[in-house]
């Protein structure tokens, strides 16, 4: 599902920010990227996600390798990975339902998704993914009068509505209280369990990683120097990290 091989990323004429032997995730996998600030996991990330294009070394996610990639391959690989954020990116003045439907728009022809009209199928899926995060009430609310709960729900469904196979998660839960990050850690688990999906996220808390990935993954300067199931992460290895 997704393969790294040999990687290198730079931002600038400096080393490397992101050097990667090699790396692989298979579906329905739990990923933590944990590390502290600086060491590269948004990098990681948005190598995945194909926002940075590596200097060396082969990005191949779904198939694809993003460093050669067609436009058309990497639209088509693109919409499959769905990214969350602990900002939710919502549009303030429309619906729910309006906001979820913005995760179809990388399957809508340009001319309809300009206009803003959508398929049935695609109102259909906007609606069950609704239904799964719990909003099916407030459907034609606007998205500025929700509580930051459901707001954050909203954007889950949004990206669900992508029909993703793969989810990231970038940092979705770094400044937010223990209750509210583990609350949201839940929702976005539970989602991936529901789905044909692997799911990586970024974290900055340790605990949280163990608590809900199945595998993690440690970055210390752009560098993999842990790689192994939650209970192998002893502390000695976490203070390496
Ligand atoms: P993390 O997510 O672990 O905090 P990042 O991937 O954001 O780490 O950053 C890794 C390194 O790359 C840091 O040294 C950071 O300063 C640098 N960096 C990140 N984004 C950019 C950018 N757009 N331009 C230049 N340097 C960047």
């Amino acid at each position: 599902m997704i393969n790294l091989e040999c990687l290198k990323v730079r931002y600038d004429r400096n080393s490397p920010v992101l050097t990667i032997d090699s790396l692989r995730i298979n579906r329905h996998e739990r990923v933590a990227i944990i590390g502290p600030s600086g060491a590269g996991k948004s990098t990681l990330l948005r190598s995945i996600k194909g926002y940075v294009r590596p200097d060396e070394g082969k990005v191949e996610v779904l198939g694809v390798n993003l460093r050669s990639a067609k436009r058309h391959e990497w639209r088509r690989v693109n919409r499959k990975i769905g990214l969350i954020y602990q900002q939710f990116h919502l549009v303030p003045r429309l619906t729910v339902l309006r906001n979820v439907l913005c995760g179809r728009l990388g399957y809508a022809n340009p001319l309809r998704s300009l206009l803003g009209i959508f398929s049935d199928e695609d109102v259909n899926i906007a609606l069950s993914a609704i239904r799964e995060v719990g909003l099916e009430d407030i459907l034609h609310q606007r998205a500025d009068t929700l509580s930051g709960g459901e707001q954050q729900r909203v954007a889950v469904a949004r990206m669900l509505a992508q029909q993703p196979s793969i989810i990231l998660a970038d940092e979705p839960v770094s400044s937010l209280d223990p209750v509210r990050a583990e609350n949201i850690l839940e929702l976005i688990t539970r989602v991936h369990a529901h789905h044909d999906t692997a799911l990586i996220m970024s974290l900055h808390q340790p605990e949280l990683a163990k608590q809900f990935a199945q595998r993690i993954i440690g970055l210390r300067n752009g560098r993999v120097i842990f790689d192994g199931a939650c209970d192998e992460l002893d502390n000695s290895k976490l203070q390496e990290i």
